[in-house]
């Protein structure tokens, strides 16, 4: 038995105001607040009141509405489609809602519901897309929480493509039958390469792409988002990779990528998982870039979801290649990389006015051959160094760039799990750094950061890379690396 939901006693419906005068009866605070909310709206709006606090005044100045600089009376209310009470007096609003009951004007006073003939949801606009959220006045926090939910799921974008969609609605009625051909064209127009076009904020391609669709019956075309999935912490991922995810119907993840992350995405996407971490390689690169090219042939919208910022040490380049090659749309999320989030768990300042002004992302792998790279002498003239699946290079990263000339006692932090909450901080010198090969109690991600903006981090909370004797705790690490 399915439980049937409580009765309304307040329906939702959209009222037109386009062009109607709403009059709000108040100077104050409340009735600033309910103007801004009407503003959003193409009503005449007027404000009656001889005593308007002065931002509200500067506000009205500006041509958001017309006042009516004088006491309250109840021909002011004539001809309005709505009024608001909002004098910040009971006595005054209980008059005012009286005055228009009796014009047969539906009216709101600010805070007591028994005044009121209808109530202010909580908006999220994307006109001419709406969402009205209402709780009969039982719970505006509640309400706001809402918003701010669905605000987060939608596109700043889609009020342009839902303005879009009206202009294409008579057309597209002429030309495509009723049933399965329509409602192909609509979702495909929703979720498919017009909306993705209108997402980049190009108006005329949307257009243009939505006009093929009218054309083509063919099914839908599929998409791969290549997607940052941050540092592992699930509130580190951006707003867009999250819609990306609740959009999704299959996720392509990389093990490194949290559950809690994958579990942001859409409760029945598919998941795959394609491994790669180190030691145990499930999927070549070879066959997950045919993968993705497979699934986007057979019309699914696919996340590629990588850990940190997909253009970091992701081969995301690779990837695109082949999308490119097979002629399949793509684009890119950015994400929280993991230097970012180190640096963040350190306060450590990856710039630091004075002393260093520019960075270095690498794996250190790269110091096995003769020649020493080109970064190592950005490290020695002073760049802070990212090191990127450093652990097992550590010795190597350490011995080359002290004989390439950087000082022996330049400090290094190291986290490990950084945004998680299970993360671990480390400190000391470069020629500590080569202990971290031996740490096999780290079974973590390891994020290396080297250079002299390293003395400007929090040492609190932070272990010494090598236990020397005198060296217990790490005095705030030696005063800062002296
Ligand atoms: N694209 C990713 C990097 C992938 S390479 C990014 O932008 O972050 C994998 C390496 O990233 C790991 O070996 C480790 O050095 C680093 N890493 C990823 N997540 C990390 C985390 N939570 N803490 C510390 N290092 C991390």
């Amino acid at each position: 038995m399915t439980q049937s939901p409580a009765k309304l006693n307040a329906f939702p419906v959209f009222m037109r105001v386009e062009g109607q005068a709403v009059v709000i009866v108040g100077g104050g605070d409340e009735a600033f607040a309910k103007a801004r909310l009407l503003a959003q709206s193409s009503a005449r709006l007027v404000v009656v009141s001889d005593e308007v606090a002065p931002e509200f005044a500067a506000w009205i100045a500006d041509g958001a509405a017309t006042h009516i600089d004088a006491v309250y009376q109840p021909s002011q209310l004539k001809g309005a489609a709505l009024v608001f009470a909002a004098t910040g007096d009971a006595g005054q609003d209980r008059t005012v809602s009286e005055d228009a009951r009796r014009l047969g004007i539906p009216v709101n006073a600010v805070d007591r519901p028994e005044l009121c003939d209808f109530f202010t949801p909580a908006l999220v606009n994307r006109a001419p897309l709406a969402i009205a959220i209402g709780t009969e006045g039982a719970g505006p926090v509640l309400a706001q929480m809402v918003r701010a939910k669905i605000d987060r799921m939608l596109s700043p974008s889609l009020g342009s493509l839902a303005a879009l969609a009206s202009s294409f609605r008579e057309v597209a009625e002429a030309l495509l039958p009723k049933g399965n051909a329509r409602r192909r064209f609509w979702r495909e127009f929703f979720a498919g390469a017009p909306a993705r076009a209108m997402e980049r904020g190009e108006a005329l391609a949307a257009r243009r792409a939505a006009a093929d669709l009218l054309g083509d019956t063919d099914a839908a075309a599929g998409h791969v988002v290549l997607v940052g999935a941050g540092p592992g912490a699930e509130d580190l991922l951006t707003l867009r990779a999250h819609r990306h995810l609740m959009e999704a119907d299959v996720i392509v993840h990389d093990a490194l990528v949290p559950e809690a992350v994958i579990a942001m995405g859409r409760r029945d996407a598919e998941r795959l998982p394609v491994g790669k971490r180190k030691g145990c390689h499930s999927k070549s690169q070879a066959e997950i870039n045919d993968l993705l090219v497979r699934l986007g042939r057979e019309g699914k919208r696919v996340v590629r979801l990588k850990s940190g910022d997909p253009l970091v040490f992701g081969r995301a380049g690779e990837e695109m290649q082949a999308l490119r090659d097979a002629g399949i749309s793509y684009e890119v999320v950015p994400g929280v990389t993991a230097a970012f989030a180190a640096a963040a768990d350190f306060e450590l300042p990856l710039t630091l006015r004075g002393v260093t002004s520019s960075m270095v992302f690498t794996t250190g792998h790269d110091l096995k051959g003769k020649s020493l790279p080109d970064w190592a002498k950005l490290a020695i003239s002073g760049a802070t160094v990212a090191v990127y699946m450093g652990r097992s290079v550590a010795a190597d990263v350490a011995t080359r760039l002290i004989e390439a000339g950087l000082a022996a006692d330049t400090a290094v932090a190291v986290v490990e799990n950084a945004s998680l909450a299970g993360r671990r901080k480390f400190h000391g010198t470069l020629a500590d750094l080569p202990s971290l090969e031996e740490r096999t109690d780290l079974t973590g991600p390891v994020m290396t950061i080297i250079g002299d903006a390293v003395a400007g981090a929090n040492f609190e909370g932070s272990e010494p890379l090598v236990r020397r004797r005198g060296n217990i705790g790490n005095k705030k690490f030696e005063e800062r690396v002296a």
